[in-house]
Parts: C-alpha cells; structure tokens; sequence
C-alpha cells in the first residue's frame, strides 16, 4: 500500500530524512514515535508531497513516482492516494462543519452538493457529530473539531490515512474522544500511519511501531517487543523519557 525506497530530504545543510526505506501493507496500522525534531511530520509531508522529497522512490496505492523526477499530474494522483490529518485542524473557518467536508468531494470528486452532503452527512455519523453539520468550526470544541478533520480525510476514500499528532493540541479531557474515533477507524482495516506521542494508544492500536531519530529508523517492531524490550540505546532512553 505505501512504498517508500531511499526517501532524502534536507532542509538547507540539515539532513531532515537520511534513506528512509519504509513499507506498511494493506490495512496495516503504523505508529511513529520519536523525539522532536526527529523528521516525523517531514516523512508524512513528504507521502503527499506537502515537501519535495529531494532523493528516493514512494508509492502510495498505483501509483509510483521517483522524487528526481516526477511530474503535476503525477502529484495530483499520489495526492488523492493518502489523506492528512494535521494537529491543528486547518478547518476552512467560514464554511459549516458539513460544508468543510464536503469541500474535498465537490474539488477532488467533482460531485454535486447534493451528493457530497449527503455523503459527508454520513461521514459525520461516523464520527458522531451529525448534530454539529450546520454549526461552524469556531464553535466546536477542540476534539469536535479534530473529529471533523478526520471525516474530512476520510471523505476522499484514500488508500492511506496520515496522521500527524492527531491529539497533541488537544486539551486532556479531549484526547480521548478522538482516539475513540482513530480506534473505529482503525478496526476497519484501514492503511494508516500515525505519528503520536500516545504510547498506550500506540500500543494498542498499532500493527507495528517505528522509532525515529535524527532522520533514521532507528527500530521497528510490534508494540509489546519495542516498548517492553527496546535493543537500541535511543528507543531506551525515549521510551523512559515519555513513560
Ligand atoms: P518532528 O515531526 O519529528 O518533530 P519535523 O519533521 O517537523 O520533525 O522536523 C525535522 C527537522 O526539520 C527539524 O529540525 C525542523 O526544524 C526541520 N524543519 C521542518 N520543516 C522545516 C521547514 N519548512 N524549513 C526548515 N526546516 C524545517
Ligand atoms: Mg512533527
């Protein structure tokens, strides 16, 4: 399902992704942890090309470009491959909760209004919120909010969902709801890779765990097996760290 080969990625001198190679298969739930700074969110932004990759291969579904050459249209299709959940929402401030998901569909699947509400209006109920379709997104609460950025990405029917600290803006008493929501989602065996700093979600729901550090994967492994029994010094020290 994604495919990565030798991902490079340098911001001026830094070395951000130093030859990432990275393969999640169908229904496969990925969680990358790791320190700050460590080239998390620039992986995620990298699959839908939010940066440019600078070296490397990445395949996200059918469709497969190389990051020395790779053309718009071929942006445009690995885009509509993945969709990104983002810390912060980024929820279109002057349209309704129902509109903003519905957006994606008329853009990217050319449908009319009538049937992107309807389909958003079932997106909605799956992420319980079918009460807020009218309401605009300043009056939600923060999790609310996240909930519809979620049914948002998931309105394009990707063959990948990517989330980048879907939880870590929210205040405490919030977090759990949508972890629920990314749980039910989960269940459905959907492609995912999300990058949390929830270990205990992590371990919950996630097929595999990635440590990063400094641009490398450092470990991978089941949960239990990188939580309980890290091998490499670094997966030690941040996993005593964030306990
Ligand atoms: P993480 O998500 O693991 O915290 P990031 O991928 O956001 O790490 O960042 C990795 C490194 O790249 C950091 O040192 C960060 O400062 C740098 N970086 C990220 N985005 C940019 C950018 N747009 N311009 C310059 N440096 C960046
Ligand atoms: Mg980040």
């Amino acid at each position: 399902m994604i495919d990565i080969k030798n991902l490079k990625k340098r911001f001026g001198d830094q070395i951000v992704l130093d030859g990432i190679d990275l393969t999640v298969g169908n229904g496969e739930v990925v969680a990358v942890i790791g320190p700050s700074g460590s080239g998390k969110s620039t992986l995620l932004r990298c699959l839908n090309l939010l940066e440019e990759p600078e070296e490397g291969m990445i395949q996200v579904g059918d469709i497969k470009i190389n990051a020395t050459s790779y053309t718009k249209k071929e942006t445009y299709e690995l885009r509509k491959q993945s969709a990104m959940v983002f810390q912060n929402y980024n929820l279109f401030k002057n349209k309704t909760v129902l509109e903003n998901i519905a957006a994606s569909l008329r853009i990217t699947k050319k449908m009319s209004k009538t049937e992107a509400h309807q389909i958003a209006f079932g997106l909605l109920e799956q992420v319980g919120l079918t009460e807020k379709a009218s309401a605009y997104p300043v009056t939600l609460s923060g999790g609310q909010q996240q909930r519809v950025g979620i049914a948002r990405a998931l309105a394009v029917n990707p063959t990948a969902l990517l989330l980048d600290e879907p939880t870590s803006a929210l205040d405490p008493e919030l977090v759990s709801e949508v972890l629920q929501v990314i749980r039910s989602i989960a269940k459905k065996d959907t492609t995912m890779m999300i990058v949390t700093h929830e270990l205990a979600f992590a371990r919950e729901v996630a097929d595999r765990v990635i440590f990063m550090a400094d641009g490398h994967i450092i470990e991978q492994g089941r949960a239990r097996d990188l939580f309980d029994h890290p091998k490499h010094e670094r997966t030690k020290r941040f996993i005593k760290q964030i306990n």
